[in-house]
């Protein structure tokens, strides 16, 4: 097999590999950096450029996966672009809203690459999209050439697949972004089991241990707490969510909390894109069963939308519990502008669920929450920070430990590492060339060929 990594820069970045099996080129997702704008944040596609690409898989619908697809898509008009059954709902709409992002930059930075694609490639890239059922394997054929495909659950996010290719007897699992454990919503993965010739792993959580009586039940159950606390000592609650999943997850927390009794009942804020793919995610539950989440808990708890006039200093003109897209307080969002009205009101709080990177201003808010101050940029504004800030890991990633003991159980014959800084891979390479000491274990240069 020969396997290109598209990804150029270090770190999570740009997802996408090419693997080429007998006479088939197939392209696994082909993500944006989040990390950098414009033409940069795109994968290495002159790499590609003079293949024609059969095959296009499309792992999940985070950005880092899917961002680019539309540009690939468009090239190779005759792939299909193969995916779990949510995923083909969820894509385009994901897509959609990155345009947006995309044209505000366009005039934020004066950016003339912005945006990367417009509403007619995603409707051409809608039409390529071919969804396939979790378990079911679907033989693809080229020549005298076939191949077989499978897709398995990899937890993570709605609609995330782990992706097995069986050629000539030989299993090549792509691992995707995985998270074995079972969300409020959406339960843990499960990886093809067996002997694999070739892993391709992600190392997301590579760099860090978790201590083994951290959990997320006892994660969950110490951000209820925490909510419970700020809402008793009369402040409000704010929880910068991810749209995709995570929004949903904790609206399934909170509801459960409140029908126990663990929180009191309070008003619920939310907005952002996260609150348009709760219709979403409720249409998937209908069609597929492969999600729990129903629209009308939002409607039991009366949720209602963010305040437009926020002005940064003066408190939120209501108290309660705002959940509030960008996850990583990301500038000109939601959580954001929420976030400037909070944090100078000793009585209110910051929850974090996820993981903030150090750039994003919920990465620099946490990196220092004693800190006197905060400037929000955007909004020209020195707020004082008063506010409790905590942070929660539910992380949508598998543990470092469990993704190594996968991989041992698997026997592959090569391990190809992804997705992940370089502390995280270094773990991984270490970890791995030690206890499977007859492997070969790959942290792949970008855009060099690979004979694996
Ligand atoms: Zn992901
Ligand atoms: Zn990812």
């Amino acid at each position: 097999m020969e396997l290109i990594d598209l990804n150029r820069h270090e770190g999570i970045g740009a997802n996408s590999h090419l693997i080429r099996l007998g006479d088939f080129n197939i392209l696994v997702d082909s993500g944006l950096d989040p990390k950098m704008i414009g033409k940069d944040a795109l994968p290495e596609h002159a790499a590609i450029a003079e293949r024609s690409i059969d095959l296009i898989v499309l792992t999940h619908c985070h950005l880092d996966h899917l961002g680019s697809m539309p540009l690939v898509a468009a090239r190779n008009p005759h792939a299909p672009i193969i995916t779990s059954l949510p995923n083909t709902y969820l894509a385009p709409r994901m897509l959609r809203n990155s345009i947006n992002v995309m044209k505000r930059q366009r005039e934020e930075l004066g950016n003339t690459d912005l945006p990367l694609f417009l509403h007619r490639d995603i409707a051409l890239f809608d039409h390529q999209l071919y969804g396939q059922r979790f378990g079911r394997s679907e033989i693809h054929t080229k020549a005298k050439d076939q191949i077989e495909i499978i897709l398995h659950p990899a937890g993570h996010v709605i609609g995330a697949a782990a992706v097995e290719f069986i050629y000539k007897h030989r299993r090549i699992v792509f691992s995707g972004d995985v998270l074995f454990e079972a969300q409020r919503t959406l339960p843990g993965a499960q990886l093809p089991g067996g002997k694999i010739d070739t892993l391709i792993l992600e190392t997301t959580r590579g760099a860090k241990a978790r201590a083994p009586e951290i959990t997320r039940v006892t994660e969950v159950e110490r951000l209820i707490n925490a909510i419970s606390k700020i809402l008793e000592r009369g402040g409000s609650c704010l929880i910068p969510t991810f749209a995709l999943g995570r929004m949903q997850e904790i609206f399934k927390i909170i509801y459960e909390a409140r029908n126990f009794g663990q929180l009191p009942r309070c008003p619920v804020f939310a907005a952002g894109l996260g609150m348009d793919l709760c219709n979403y995610f409720d249409k998937i539950r209908k069609k597929t069963q492969l999600i729990d989440f129903d629209l009308k808990m939002l409607d039991r708890m009366r949720v209602k939308p963010l305040e437009i006039n926020l002005r940064p200093g003066r408190d939120l003109p209501q108290k309660g519990i705002y959940l509030l897209s960008s996850g990583m307080m990301v500038q000109h969002t939601p959580s954001y502008k929420a976030a400037a009205c909070l944090l100078p009101h000793p009585k209110n709080g910051l929850c974090f669920v996820g993981y903030n990177d150090p750039d994003t201003p919920g990465g620099q808010l946490l990196a220092d929450p004693k800190a006197a101050h905060f400037y929000f940029d955007s909004l020209e504004y020195r707020a004082p920070m008063r506010a409790s800030i905590q942070q929660f890991d539910l992380s949508g990633h598998a543990n470092r430990e469990e993704l190594a003991d996968y991989a041992v159980q698997s026997e592959a014959r090569a391990v190809v590492l992804t997705h992940g800084d370089t502390a995280a891979r270094h773990w991984f390479s270490e970890e791995l060339s030690e206890r499977m000491p007859g492997s070969r274990i790959l942290d792949p240069n970008p855009g060099e060929v690979y004979q694996v």
